[in-house]
């Protein structure tokens, strides 16, 4: 977590419904946490605008604050916003597959093509053809040849002289030729976005018909490359992403607004130099990585834990009452389970640190495990109802649970004396009045 959202985390205090005033401050350093990591801040806005209007009037768990509430809903949806966890290619059923790599100059396109087919030839048994259409870098095309050589993939190439469209189009006829069912076509970049370059693409576009058109994002991007991308999303239509550089430090908030803009998924990721630095996209990993919230799951993991804890404040409620059933017992197994020893827990109740020593660990552990073993092998309405638990039904049960039937009935026994205790817990917490003479 960052210095300032932990911070912020435990000033805000207060209960019940999140709200415009006890949510502020939480929304103000998560803003502050996705401008850093570069978010563009149109993004953040809407963003920002979004989870206001989701969180608002979302109870907040007893045992978390409206902070950490917020938090929790924020992640959710920055992985939401990031989409799933994709995906290869849009490969053909028949036909030869073609993608074409676009982004700006040093994005890392020739990088990622290489990746990508080294990838599909081991993995998915494809045999992909590189295609070198950039002509503008000086040695792209070397670059492109030294790559596929190293990974034993074909590079086409017709030399820099031919134009670009003219190599892309030969291309394609080469891998009708030799049998390759997969074609991907480096193209050039730029520093900035100009015409000659969209239209030199459009043409690749229109004589190649890509069935899937990557572009290239750079995790250390900046606030610009909204602009980028809503270029080459609407002259192209780009269909995935190839998120480069993902191994630096860089928070790589520059996805986010690019997700926004073009909705397409995160296809490969990009975590260094060499060929085998390519990994499909973490939705959750990189939500984390982009809040800068690198314990975030604890967080999450520690509400989740909390909620359990509720659920079973609510179930003693209701067991007080005098509703208690064996799948409130299972519940309180499980809790127990949970906590760890009994004999551990005792020796934290001031006055029963000498019993503890008294209690068979091994024994007391390996009764609870039998117990847990018979309920689960009840139906749901025997577990609500266990007075209906006759001799045929106890005899299905200790047969599906591995038991005997008197272990079954030292259960149930249990059970009506853990009952009745409950029954009187609960009339002494009601001030001695039985909770069914309330008025
Ligand atoms: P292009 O101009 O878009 O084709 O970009 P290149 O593929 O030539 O990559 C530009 C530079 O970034 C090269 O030095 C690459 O080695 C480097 N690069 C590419 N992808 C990654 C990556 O995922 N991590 C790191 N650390 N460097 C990368
Ligand atoms: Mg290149």
């Amino acid at each position: 977590l960052t210095n300032r959202l932990s911070k912020a985390l435990k000033n805000i205090t207060g209960k019940g419904k999140l709200t415009e005033a006890n949510m502020n401050e939480m929304l103000r350093e998560v803003r502050m946490s996705l401008l850093e990591a570069d978010v563009n801040y149109r993004v953040v806005k809407d963003f920002i605008e979004h989870v206001k209007i989701k969180a608002m009037g979302v109870e907040v768990m007893s045992s978390l604050n409206p902070g950490q509430m917020v938090v929790k809903i924020v992640h959710d949806e920055i992985v939401e916003l990031l989409g799933t966890q994709e995906q290869g290619l849009n490969y053909k059923t028949a036909g030869i597959t073609t993608v074409m790599m676009v982004g700006l100059q040093g994005t890392g396109k020739t990088t990622a093509a290489a990746k990508i087919a080294n990838v599909i030839r081991k993995k998915q048994s494809r045999k992909p053809l590189l295609v070198a259409c950039d002509l503008i870098r000086p040695a792209a095309v070397e670059q492109l040849k030294t790559l596929g050589a190293s990974i034993d993939v074909e590079v086409f190439s017709l030399g820099i002289e031919t134009p670009a469209l003219t190599t892309a189009k030969k291309a394609l006829e080469y891998a009708q030729e030799q049998g390759y069912d997969t074609v991907i076509f480096d193209t050039a970049g730029r520093l900035h976005i100009d015409e000659e370059l969209m239209q030199e693409l459009a043409d690749i576009k229109a004589a190649v018909h890509p069935d899937d058109i990557l572009l290239t994002v750079d995790a250390m991007t900046g606030q610009d490359i909204v602009n980028v991308a809503q270029s080459f999303h609407d002259q192209l239509a780009v269909t995935g992403l190839v998120l480069t550089k993902l191994d630096g430090d860089a928070r790589g908030g520059g996805v986010l607004s690019v997700r926004a803009i073009t909705q397409v998924p995160v296809k490969f990721v990009g975590l260094g130099e060499k060929i085998d630095d390519l990994d499909i996209f973490y939705p959750e990993r990189m939500a984390d990585r982009i809040l800068g919230m690198g314990d975030i799951m604890t967080l999450v993991e520690q509400a989740q834990d909390k909620m359990d804890m509720e659920v079973s404040q609510k179930s003693a409620k209701r067991m007080m009452s005098g509703q208690f059933t064996l799948e409130d017992m299972l519940e309180q197994f499980r809790q127990l389970k949970k906590m760890g020893s009994l004999g551990g827990m005792m020796k934290l109740i001031p006055g029963m640190s000498q019993m503890a020593g008294k209690i068979d660990e091994a024994k007391t552990d390996k009764q609870m495990k039998m117990f847990e073993a018979i309920i689960l092998s009840m139906t749901k309405e025997e577990r609500q109802n266990p007075d209906i638990l006759k001799a045929s039904r106890k005899n299905r049960i200790a047969a599906g649970s591995g038991t005997k039937v008197s272990d079954i009935n030292q259960l149930i026994n249990r059970y009506e004396k853990t009952k009745v205790a409950m029954k009187q817990m609960g009339a002494m917490a009601n001030g001695g009045k039985m909770p069914n003479m309330k008025g």
